[in-house]
């Protein structure tokens, strides 16, 4: 008998059907590997959309979590409590920016980094009016805020009018940045790899080209690291790869490894100039339970030594994609930078097609925009769990 069916009947009657699921219902979590109710492994090169960065299971992480729920899992920001500040202090040293406001989603970040960037730009000159020039193809939630500088014309339509004052540049296009730029632009933003629109890297020149814009004329520079940061890339955030700082980041995903947090950080100099009390808040936001959760994750990181890791996997993959890519003619191409990768199938090749097979035969990826075939494992990942998903996608592809 298929467990799984009695699962998915529940579950279709009562949620509200935004999503078309695959027909998988998972229980339970192993080092790399997921299990659904029936019993059949998968290996897992998606990690709840780059969320598991450790995988599942860690104990040190599980032990600390149960702790905080045996002593206090939420207070309200009304008063301090004994997790946040360690939780900051991570935050604040791994990106080198001052300070941290804790939020419960990536959306939520993007929110918070538009408010911040609006109240300064309001401080400096009282007016109401301020542009942000944001990237087409871009994804930064689904929000009304965030759906605004979400450069995806299908996501957007229905939903009008959306927050103004937002104009859209080509990625990778430095001068169809200075082309929207004007006296009223207050902030650019930026995934630094675009994830959901296809795994497009920024160029150095570009983001770099930006960074002097923006310093030239006083915007302030978001860049999303909600996919790309926490080390999937290489480096604690993609940006640090760059020589370019931002003025403002935005991070979730892999920052809780499992627990709903968020956070957008910023300058000191951008603090003291934009959100003041009462300018906005957050009841669960920086929680004592999410909180434990964030100083695990970057003591994990540290003690794990997941940047070095990531380094030595993310060129093994990328090497034995390549290979991949010269082999079969339906690749196209492969791009990313470390453990966030895709690969471009040809239109005849239907991404989605290729990850039901994959499923099928115990392996889990996922799409991105344009057909292509997203991996974003556990940053735990070894070499052998390479060529295990090699030796399945090739056998998925033939
Ligand atoms: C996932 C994602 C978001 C939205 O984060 P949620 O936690 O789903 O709200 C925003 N930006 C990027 C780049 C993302 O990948």
């Amino acid at each position: 008998m298929n467990k799984a069916n009695t699962y998915i009947e529940e579950t279709e009657k009562v949620l509200l059907h935004t999503y078309n699921r695959y027909q998988i219902v998972l229980e339970k979590g192993e080092g790399v590997y997921l299990y659904d109710v029936n019993g059949k492994r998968y290996l897992d090169f998606a990690a709840g959309i780059a969320v598991q960065a450790l995988g599942y299971s860690n104990e040190e992480y599980k032990q600390a979590l149960k702790e905080q729920i045996d002593r206090l899992c939420h207070t309200s920001n009304l008063f301090y409590h004994t997790t946040v500040a360690a939780a900051a202090e991570k935050l604040a040293k791994a990106s080198g920016l001052e300070r941290v406001f804790f939020t419960n989603s990536g959306t939520e970040s993007i929110e918070g980094a538009i408010k911040a960037a609006r109240k300064y730009a309001y401080m400096k000159d009282g007016s109401n009016d301020h542009e942000i020039i944001a990237m087409k193809h871009s994804f930064h939630g689904r929000s009304m805020g965030a759906l605004s500088v979400t450069g995806n014309e299908n996501y957007q339509k229905p939903f009008r009018p959306l927050i103004g004052g937002i104009k859209f540049a080509d990625f990778n296009d430095l001068e169809s940045v200075k082309a929207l730029v004007n006296e009223r632009t207050c902030a650019v933003i930026m995934e630094t790899i675009q994830g959901e629109g296809g795994i497009y890297p920024a160029e150095h020149a570009f983001l770099q080209g930006v960074k002097k814009l923006c310093e030239e004329r006083d915007i302030l520079l978001i860049l999303d690291e909600i996919q790309c940061g926490m080390g999937r890339c290489g480096t604690m955030f993609a940006w640090q790869e760059y020589e370019v700082k931002p003025d403002i980041m935005t991070c979730a995903k892999a920052l809780g490894c499992g627990v709903p947090v968020g956070a957008f950080v910023m300058s000191q100099k951008v603090a003291d100039q934009s959100l003041m009390p009462g300018d906005h808040g957050t009841t669960y936001g920086g929680n004592p339970f999410v909180c434990a959760a964030v100083s695990k994750v970057f003591d994990l990181f540290e003690k794990e030594q997941i940047l070095q890791h990531v380094q030595e996997v993310g060129a093994y993959l990328t090497e034995q994609l390549n290979q991949l890519t010269e082999k079969f003619s339906c690749i196209v191409e492969r791009r990313g930078k470390g453990l966030l990768q895709g690969l471009v199938l040809e239109a005849s090749t239907p991404a989605g097609s290729v990850v039901s097979r994959c499923l099928e035969a115990g392996l889990i990826v996922i799409t991105a925009g344009g057909n292509v075939l997203r991996m974003v494992p556990p940053l735990i990942i070894t070499k052998e769990h390479v060529d295990e998903m090699i030796q399945i996608l090739e056998h998925c592809l033939s």
